[in-house]
């Protein structure tokens, strides 16, 4: 894991993933299972809405609006990340951190940045760091998630969130 602090900025692109898509929602779906949250898909009906975590009942929902396996991804790991928040009793990102999670964000995917303004201020947080996340490669994603959620979840807050390379 590179240092955060010293690649946050360095908007490379993104070399090829190491994880399909596709097998990274097999991975995260059954990693969100065996913490007792269930995904499913269906006809949201809502205008703009792509998925959403519903933590009284432990379930995720991931509309059917999308249409490639990145964008399912995209979904899956923002909601999993509000899940993680859920594990984690709380943000999952040192607050040092946020100033230029929300700058990488605004660089990398201006179009999460500016919807995520027009979440009420309580909300914010929670949500950059959901779509901080989603952009993160999925091996990432999996790993933060099984250190929030995992059964080993007893870890404190990551020393460095993860650079989006
Ligand atoms: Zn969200």
């Amino acid at each position: 894991m590179a240092c955060f602090a010293a690649l946050l900025l360095s908007l490379v692109p993104a070399p090829a993933k190491a994880l399909d898509h596709w097998r990274a929602i097999d991975i995260l779906r059954d990693r969100l299972a065996a913490n007792g949250v269930r995904v499913k898909q269906r006809d949201c009906g809502q205008r703009g809405l792509q998925g959403l975590y519903h933590p009284s009942s432990e379930t995720i929902v991931v509309c059917r609006v999308h249409s490639d396996p990145v964008a399912v991804w995209n979904t899956l790991a923002h909601e999993a990340t509000h899940r993680m928040q859920v594990c984690r009793g709380g943000p999952i990102t040192d607050p040092r951190h946020h100033r230029a999670m929300a700058a990488t964000l605004a660089n990398r995917a201006p179009l999460e940045w500016r919807s995520l303004q027009s979440y009420p201020a309580r909300e914010r947080l929670s949500e950059l760091e959901a779509r901080y996340t989603a952009q993160l490669p999925p091996d990432q994603v999996i790993r933060l998630f099984d250190r929030y959620c995992g059964r080993r979840s007893s870890a404190g807050l990551a020393f460095r969130t993860p650079s989006l390379r």
